[in-house]
């Protein structure tokens, strides 16, 4: 089997797994798959992929599972994901997650951990609502806990900074409620495989990270 992390990384929106997934990719020279980035980005370049997706996002319901899933698969295939690769809101259905297995069963691979971040409702209204993304490389911050240097700004790459719409309120409760619902028995799916770890997400994003790095410590390169 080959080296190198194959890692999932699941938990609610804004349990910090963007900003984790980020760093990881640095840690293990590995490729990061965020699909909330991809679709996000067909959005903006309203290309057909983004339309469709568009629907459902807007609302904070899931995009159908096969578009996904084709997604995920030719993007598995590229040559930065060779040496690993760090998912970052998929899978987030168990059909996904099934699709998922056969898809690296054709490539010879398999998962080798399942990080979940646990974080209060509380706690992830309070990220979510002061959370800003950047518009040209996807860079996180928070108004308060990891602020930008210069307001607006992203510290990156000099792109603006914007709040996403389904941040806002009424959409955060339709996308929990969506998590608990379908995400959440993905825990179970990966317990019973052996490849669930737990995760306190609650601190700030270098005492997550060092817990997040100790629990796949053994899978550096
Ligand atoms: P995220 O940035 O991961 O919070 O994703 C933002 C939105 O993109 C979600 O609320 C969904 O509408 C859509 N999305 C992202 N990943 C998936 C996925 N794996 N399956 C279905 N929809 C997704």
């Amino acid at each position: 089997m080959a080296t190198g992390a194959r890692v999932v990384l699941l938990g609610p929106p804004g349990a910090g797994k963007g900003t984790q997934a980020k760093l990881l990719q640095e840690k293990f020279a590995a490729c990061q798959i965020s699909t909330g980035d991809i679709l996000r980005k067909a959005v903006a370049e309203q290309t057909p992929l983004g339309k469709e997706a568009a629907q459902y996002i807007d609302r904070g319901a899931l995009v159908p599972d096969d578009v996904i899933v084709e997604l995920v698969a030719g993007r598995l295939k590229d040559k930065d994901c060779a040496p690993g690769f760090i998912l970052d809101g998929f899978p987030r259905t168990i059909p996904q997650a099934e699709s998922l297995d056969r898809i690296l069963q054709r490539m010879t691979l398999s998962l080798n951990r399942v990080l979940s971040m646990q974080v209060p409702r509380s706690v992830i209204i309070e990220r979510l609502s002061g959370r800003r993304s950047c518009k040209n490389c996807g860079g996180l911050f928070h108004v308060i806990f990891s602020p930008p240097a210069k307001e607006g700004v992203c510290d990156r790459c000099g792109g603006e900074l914007y709040q996403r719409q389904d941040d806002e309120e009424d959409t955060v409760a339709n996308r929990l409620d969506v998590y608990e619902k379908q995400t959440a028995p993905l825990a179970n799916y990966y317990r019973e495989r052996n490849l669930l770890r737990e995760i306190d997400g609650v601190g700030t994003v270098d005492e997550i990270r060092a817990r997040v790095i100790e629990a796949l410590g053994d899978l550096v390169a």
